[in-house]
């Protein structure tokens, strides 16, 4: 299983944004604690109120800005370790931003800074450097991190898998008497044991609520002759897995479903296939989401597709790319992101099922192997 990203593929990504800060006519990234952070370094930083900034100039050195008190953090990450980046550290009563200027050579003309630095970092660089261009790294590293690698994609299919242990443990109950909320506790405790370093969310929607995608779980008593859909996720190395099944729960007499609850799951089933059928490198992503809905929509249903069919998915649970009519891009080989369908019923009952997916020269893999066929279970 592996750990995580090598030391020697932070320094190539870190090479690879230096060009392309130059080739977009930048100066310098500026990026703070977040994804794109932890995409160039390795460094998941605490993050907070305190100033943290690696510095990527289009020339000269590439250094960090730490807190004092998180530089013994900072300096063991992977990809500031070794000395290749310059850890400058900053104490609790300096003006860190004072010491921005210094790390940026030659003069800087033209900034990108990370997409969830905090407005109050931003205006307080803006300050020390006035005059300025500003613009957001996104623009540079947002192709750079869509398309993965061969160690993302074993860390994200290694994700995918805890996830699927982690789905077919809570299936299999007991789940009848239970509220969502107690079984959304027992989700976290399965993604943990299942291998992930964090649980990161925990949708349990019984009867009615599964008709709302993004459910909170509540005080809802889950009762037997009842779908239930599960849509989970947790990091293991700094990748995220995210998966969705729905089941029904059969009644006390042992019935199973009723015809209407089949046939959308088995819509909903025949677009996932559909879509993922269609992934393949030259594909729009506009088209994958097509590809599902079309299936919806010729089943009777495709007002209830109330959706984007997926997103894409590595060190954050939801980032480029996006499957949604609109986006015009098209899919290359190593690009990670969900296939989720649904038909929502409000009121009544919903269907969502959900893979993490890589597009390979070949077509689509699925990351998850948990079975997608209507599965109805006991709960007891
Ligand atoms: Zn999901
Ligand atoms: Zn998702």
């Amino acid at each position: 299983m592996p750990d995580g990203i090598s030391a020697a593929r932070y320094a190539e990504r870190q090479s690879q944004a230096r060009a392309a800060v130059a080739g977009a006519g930048a100066t310098a990234l500026l990026v703070g604690v977040g994804p794109e952070l932890e995409w160039l370094t390795g460094y998941a930083a605490h993050g907070g109120e305190r100033l943290n900034l690696l510095v990527v100039p289009a020339r000269g050195d590439i250094a960090y800005l730490s807190p004092r008190l998180e530089a013994p953090a900072a300096r063991v990450a992977p990809g500031l370790a070794e000395g290749r980046v310059r850890i400058e550290t900053w104490e609790e009563t300096d003006d860190p931003y004072l010491l921005v200027p210094a790390l940026l050579s030659p003069s800087p003309l033209h900034l990108l800074v990370s997409d969830g630095l905090r407005a109050q970092f931003v205006l307080g660089l803006q300050a020390v450097l006035p005059g300025l261009g500003w613009g957001l790294a996104s623009s540079v590293l947002g192709p750079m991190r869509r398309t993965k690698d061969a160690e993302e994609i074993a860390l994200l299919r290694a994700a995918a898998h805890a996830a699927d242990r982690a789905i077919e443990q809570i299936i299999e109950g007991p789940l009848v008497g239970r509220t969502e909320a107690d079984v959304a506790r027992s989700v976290r405790e399965a993604l943990l044991d299942a291998g992930h370093d964090t649980a990161e969310f925990s949708i349990v929607a019984s009867g009615p609520n599964s008709a709302s995608p993004h459910h909170e779980p509540g005080a809802r008593v889950i009762a037997a002759g009842e779908p239930l859909l599960l849509d989970i996720g947790g990091r293991r190395a700094g990748y995220n897995s995210d998966i969705t099944r729905t089941v029904w729960i059969e009644a006390e007499d042992g019935s199973g479903p009723d015809d209407a609850f089949r046939s959308i799951y088995e819509l909903t089933a025949a677009g996932q296939a559909a879509a993922r059928e269609a992934v393949r490198p030259g594909v729009s992503f506009e088209a994958l989401d097509a590809a599902a809905r079309d299936v919806i929509s010729a089943g009777g249903h495709g007002q209830s597709f109330i959706h984007r069919l997926g997103h894409g998915i590595g060190l954050e649970v939801h980032e480029e790319p996006y499957l949604v009519a609109g986006n015009d891009a098209t899919a290359v080989a190593g690009d990670t992101f969900s296939c989720e369908p649904g038909i929502y019923l409000e009121g009544r009952y919903g269907v969502r099922i959900e893979d993490a997916m890589v597009c390979t020269a070949e077509g689509g893999e699925s990351l998850n192997e948990a079975p997608r066929g209507l599965r109805v279970v006991r709960g007891r």
